[in-house]
């Protein structure tokens, strides 16, 4: 397989990965593998009683200032995996009760992802896959993944172009991420759960608030109204300054009450009822994945090399 001009994202970076070559994200062409755990806080949907299987891939193709997995996301770390080997731990994630696949960060490794889906659905995986992203999607991509994701759990961060460009230096972000969003709907249909309330097929659309942009927020949650009516919803108000975020003055704080609740109150006016909506209570430092301590990735990047955490359990979102 190769990905002689990649165009995995909209950046479009037209390097060949395949023959080592790095574009934006860094990302090396076969996917690293940061991190496998047993995530007791997704939202209930996902996580459910035992769990859901999250795969956290090292490396992103955006560069969010704030970012809570920045100790994986920076840079492309983790264990390099084959798809071969990819559908291996897909599968041990089932064997070991997990509800599902939960593919954290996926995107930059869509095409070597979507063969090992292929693979461990030959082999017998049964649990529904999860495709949990950023949203910065091309529909040529999404379209890969086409009768193997069961559940899309994308992010929308930002309406303005201006924010997404400040804090995640995604130019045209607004306009790639909602027409992922619309593929992703169109792909997977009506949002469907199994008996016990887990989601088993269908769109969960996560967006963080952030502090001073309630603004931005309100034009997302109207956007999702009129475009996509009935689309199940996370509303998230856990915010909390890391990685980079000290840089920037306005992010500096967790959101105050007069900034979320009013968003709370938009959601019941525009009927976007369908989902889960956190207190303002919410922000802390225990939703941050414990993926390891700060410092021993640098000798963990490498083929076959370490930086792959494997845990029972965990509680990052
Ligand atoms: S996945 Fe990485 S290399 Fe490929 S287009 Fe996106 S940022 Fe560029």
């Amino acid at each position: 397989m190769r990905l002689m001009a990649c165009d995995a994202c909209p950046r479009r970076c037209a390097v060949d990965r395949a023959a080592g070559e790095v574009g934006f994200c860094g990302c090396p062409h076969l996917p690293r593998v940061a991190h496998v755990c047993l995530h007791r806080w997704e939202e209930p949907c996902i996580s459910g009683s035992r769990g859901s299987g999250t795969v956290f891939f090292g490396g992103c193709n955006l560069k969010c200032v704030f970012c809570q997995n920045y100790r994986i996301s920076v840079r492309p770390m983790g264990r390099t995996h084959d798809p071969d080997a990819l559908a291996n731990v897909f599968l041990a994630q089932e064997e070991r009760g997990a509800h599902n696949v939960n593919l954290v960060s996926p995107t930059p490794y869509a095409a070597p992802v979507a063969e090992a889906l292929r693979l461990a659905r030959a082999r017998g995986l049964t649990v529904p896959v999860v495709y949990n992203s950023n949203a910065y999607e091309t529909v040529e991509s999404l379209r890969r993944l086409e009768g193997l994701v069961d559940v899309y759990l994308p992010d929308l961060k930002y309406r303005e172009e201006s924010l997404a460009r400040r804090y995640s230096a995604a130019p045209g972000y607004f306009g790639a991420a909602t027409a992922a969003l619309k593929k992703m709907v169109r792909q997977t249909g009506e949002a469907a759960f199994d008996g016990d309330g887990l989601m088993t097929r269908g769109v969960l659309v996560r967006h963080l608030a952030l502090p001073g942009c309630s603004a931005d927020s309100a034009a997302l949650l109207r956007w999702l109204a009129r475009e996509l009516p009935g689309v199940h919803l996370s509303l998230m108000a856990q915010y909390t300054p890391v990685h980079r975020a000290r840089e920037f003055p306005e992010l500096t704080r967790t959101l105050r009450p007069e900034e979320y609740e009013p968003l709370l109150d938009l959601c019941d006016e525009l009927g976007l009822d369908r989902g889960y909506r956190q207190g303002v209570d919410s922000p802390g430092e225990e939703y941050i994945p414990p993926f390891a301590p700060d410092t021993p990735f640098a000798a963990d990047t490498g083929e076959g090399g370490g930086g792959l955490e494997e845990g029972p359990e965990d509680s990052p979102r």
